[in-house]
């Protein structure tokens, strides 16, 4: 795959305040890249420097391997579509589509076609006529999108645009926008403080924070592999449990030896150990590797969501499937369960072997 962006050490100082403290990141021709992270980390405002709407204090911004921070916004081959739709409001679809086409002079019979394959894409076609005030939130998000690809842009910037919609609308256009991703074969940049969103989307995550990037990787890279404490957080949910590294082992809740890989710690150098609320059961005392107390069983649907404190007074979180064969525990929930029979087992834990 080709390199098409390059942002190399790029800091943003607004009036003393460092917003982007030299960020290096490479994007690819037809990648789905997210920038992920809390509000105020800077995800803006990397998409506007790359817009050309701001300007770095330091650093370069290569496109295609050329330098384009003298280049203005409307000759670089990208296109922006924002939260609040941005169209014109006394205008239907089939114009608001067709708005930049006109003003580049494009003849009749181009701009037809091209409005109406991107009204095919957007799965609008019926609506070609309608004023776009009289649309729902999703539908005139469709439109913004139509109108930003109309132009065929190299690539197109996406700045929270599902933020406005409710959650079941967001969740099929998150299907959707993949689609139509897929469809055009263009490099999508898309920022989101949603980390869901961004684990079904993208192709890769870059985690922000601070004006900083965290990581940067696939989905599954980012999910299974943390690199940080901050990261494991902020994706998925986590248990985090101290732990200290003995020759090969791995001590967990005081006692608790567990065979491990050499990540490269040093002899009784404290980490911090990871582990997925799924990746822990629930088991009968005898299968058991860890002792601990059932103090709350909540009933989520698909899974149980169960509290359970360990014997140094931590407590961590499980995720159980809802399945036929678990005759473990009442499933009332909130029920508090005497539980000495109860036994975390951390056999899916990856990597770790009990000692
Ligand atoms: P959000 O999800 O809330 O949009 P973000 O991660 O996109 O957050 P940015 O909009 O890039 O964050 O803003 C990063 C920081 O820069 C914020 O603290 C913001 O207040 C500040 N900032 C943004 N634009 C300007 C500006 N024009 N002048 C001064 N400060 C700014």
């Amino acid at each position: 795959m080709k390199k098409l962006i390059q942002f190399k050490n790029i800091v943003k100082d607004f009036d003393g305040k460092l917003v982007l403290k030299g960020i290096n990141l490479d994007i690819y021709e037809n990648e789905f890249v997210t920038l992920l992270g809390p509000s105020g980390c800077g995800k803006t405002t990397l998409l506007r420097i790359l817009g050309g709407f701001l300007t770095q204090t330091e650093g370069q911004v290569l496109f295609d391997g050329q330098e384009i921070t003298k280049v203005p916004p409307y000759k670089r081959e990208i296109n922006t579509v924002f939260q609040k739709y941005a169209l014109f409001p006394h205008m239907n679809v089939y114009n608001n589509i067709a708005f930049g086409l006109k003003i580049k002079k494009e003849p009749k019979d181009i701009i037809e076609q091209k409005v109406k394959r991107m009204l095919k894409l957007v799965n609008l076609e019926e609506y070609a006529d309608r004023n776009v005030t009289e649309m729902s939130g999703g539908q005139q998000q469709r439109v913004a999108i139509a109108r930003a690809l109309v132009n065929e842009p190299s690539v197109l910037l996406l700045d929270e645009p599902l933020g406005a919609l409710d959650l079941k609308l967001r969740k099929e256009m998150q299907q959707e926008l993949k689609k139509i991703q897929q469809e055009v074969g263009i490099t999508f940049i898309y920022v989101t403080h949603d980390q869901e969103e961004a684990l079904t989307m993208s192709d890769k995550i870059v985690v922000m924070k601070d004006g900083e990037i965290q990581q940067i990787g696939t989905p599954t890279d980012i999910y299974n592999e943390p690199v940080n404490q901050y990261v494991a957080n902020f994706i998925g949910e986590s248990n985090i449990i101290d732990g200290v590294m003995q020759e090969d082992y791995l001590v967990i809740f005081e006692d608790k030896k567990f065979k491990c890989v050499d990540f490269g710690f040093a002899p009784n150098e404290k980490v911090d150990v990871v582990i997925r609320p799924e990746d822990l059961d629930i088991v009968p005392r005898t299968d058991g590797k860890l002792k601990g107390i059932v103090k709350s069983v909540l009933f989520k649907g698909v899974h149980y969501e169960t509290i359970v404190e360990t014997k140094v007074g931590t407590s961590i979180t499980v995720k159980m499937m809802v399945s036929d064969d678990r005759p473990v525990y009442n499933e009332s929930a909130n029920e508090k369960i005497s539980a000495n029979d109860f036994y975390l087992d951390v056999e899916d834990v990856e990597k770790l072997d009990e000692g």
